[in-house]
């Protein structure tokens, strides 16, 4: 079962999101980025930690 998304970056390209699968990267030809609702994830939450903590080190001193 596939479904279309218009892509994140240029909203032009309309990728296909497999919803059988649950991790898959779907790659938008016209801006050649690869979206990964997985991958996004935890590289969101690994940016938002890392920024945390330099927050912290950067109010201590
Ligand atoms: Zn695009
Ligand atoms: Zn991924």
């Amino acid at each position: 079962m596939k479904c279309p998304v218009p892509c994140f970056e240029c909203n032009t390209f309309t990728m296909e999101l497999d919803l059988t699968k649950d991790h898959q990267h779907i790659a938008c030809e016209r801006c050649e980025r690869v979206w990964c609702a997985v991958c996004l994830g935890r590289v969101e939450i690994k940016i938002s930690e890392e920024w945390l903590r330099r927050q912290r080190v950067a109010h201590l001193n």
